[in-house]
């Protein structure tokens, strides 16, 4: 291996780019998760978690990745035998299905277009013909980071609610929160998934679930066994803390300061510093797009990713080939294609902790390795992209 010097351009969507801050508030010793001090942290973390959550109900925390709070929110709400309904939209979606069928539920998939992203009219439909209510819950993946389709949240669950049905809303957020808009509360979303290595600029290892009222309720009811992630071992505080188990302290330093950084910059801003990254990279990959050239992987512009776009290679190229040479060339690491997206996509991952030298440095590279690999393409992807984010 070459040596390499300078910083590497981390391009992957999640983890993403730690910001110093974050790292040099982790950089502290252990402290005692029952003591004031602590408390007070968490208190402000609770606190900054709601206003990006946008909202009022309880965000429980867990020492785990994404999956630990997908699995948390199925043994919390489901019995065995209950039946889901999974809205597929790509990798992401399906492997949670597959893991609410091995925990011993019924996820049935409702297949969509993974381009297009979920069609809500295709929700409704299905509830409705659900007259005995047999549906116990909706399964939505917000971002699919597989994919860089960002679904349709609120229509969704305006879709829930035009078909009458009752089935608890449930969203995984791990690749929007903190990224661009989502709203618990006004979209009456029941029960959030949330993870730290995105949009929160924090290490892995924290995940969250959001609770609403309904959920809660549901859960009472619920007869999976569960310990470690049982919502009532928090919520009735028999606890030695509020927390299942030794609370991870350093998580909490990175991300009290994670969310300082956040509600400094004001959440709308870094929405709107994204939708403009976003759309500097979009605007690259059209170009690139002449000469048959890769194109973006979603197909409907209203389901446009502001967090990651996939780019999906001509027939024939291998999207592996340009991932390799941008990271042994270039040092700049993006992100592979998923399951059956292997080899066909590769993604480039716009959030968290980034602006526009380091973007378009990514994007250099890209156009650079795409010529090195000999895949077709369009030149001039990098101008398009900085004569748009001067522009805006
Ligand atoms: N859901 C989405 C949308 C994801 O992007 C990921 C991981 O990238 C997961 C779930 C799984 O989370 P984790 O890998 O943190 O367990």
């Amino acid at each position: 291996m070459a040596v390499m010097r300078g910083r590497q351009f981390f391009q992957n969507p999640g983890p993403t780019n730690i910001p110093d801050r974050v790292l040099r508030a982790m950089d502290r010793p252990a402290m005692d998760f029952m003591s004031a001090e602590f408390r007070a942290i968490t208190a402000e973390c609770a606190e900054g978690l709601r206003r990006v959550f946008k909202t009022e109900h309880p965000i429980l925390g867990y020492a785990s990745s994404g999956h630990g709070a997908w699995e948390a929110t199925l043994v919390n709400l489901f019995s065995p035998g209950d039946r889901l309904l999974v809205l597929e939209s790509g990798y992401f979606s399906l492997n949670w299905g597959k893991l609410a069928e091995e925990l011993g539920f019924v996820a049935e998939t409702l297949p969509a277009d993974w381009r297009a992203g979920i069609d809500p009219a295709a929700v409704e439909t299905r509830l409705r013909e659900d007259r005995a209510h047999e549906i116990k819950a909706v399964l939505l993946v917000h971002n699919e980071t597989s994919t860089g389709v960002a679904n349709r949240c609120a229509e969704i669950r305006r879709a829930i609610d035009r078909a009458g049905h009752p089935a608890l809303y449930l969203v995984d957020v791990i690749s929007s929160l903190g990224s661009f808009d989502f709203r618990m509360d006004e979209w009456q979303v029941d029960a959030v998934v949330g993870g730290s290595q995105k949009g929160l600029m924090l290490p892995i290892g924290m995940a969250f679930t959001a609770v609403s009222a309904k959920a809660l309720k549901a859960s009472e009811a619920a007869k999976t066994p569960r310990i470690y992630w049982d919502w009532r071992r928090y919520l009735t505080g028999r606890e030695q803390t509020s927390w299942p188990g030794t609370a991870p302290v350093h998580m909490y330093y990175g991300l009290q300061e994670a969310l300082r950084l956040i509600l400094e910059e004001g959440l709308d801003q870094v929405f709107a510093r994204h939708h403009r990254l976003g759309e500097a990279t979009r605007r690259a990959v059209r170009v690139w797009r002449q000469n048959n050239g890769p194109e973006i992987f979603a197909s409907d512009p209203r389901v446009e990713s502001d967090s990651i776009t996939a780019v999906l290679l001509p027939e024939g190229q291998d999207a592996e080939a340009v991932r390799r040479i941008a990271l042994q060339r270039f040092n700049v690491s993006l992100g592979g294609g998923l399951g059956t997206l292997n080899g066909r996509v590769f993604r480039i991952g716009h959030m968290g902790d980034l602006n526009e030298p380091m973007l378009l440095g990514a994007l250099a590279a890209v156009e650079m390795a795409l010529g090195l690999a000999g895949v077709p393409h369009g030149k001039g992807g990098v101008d398009a992209a900085m004569e748009y984010l001067a522009a805006n």
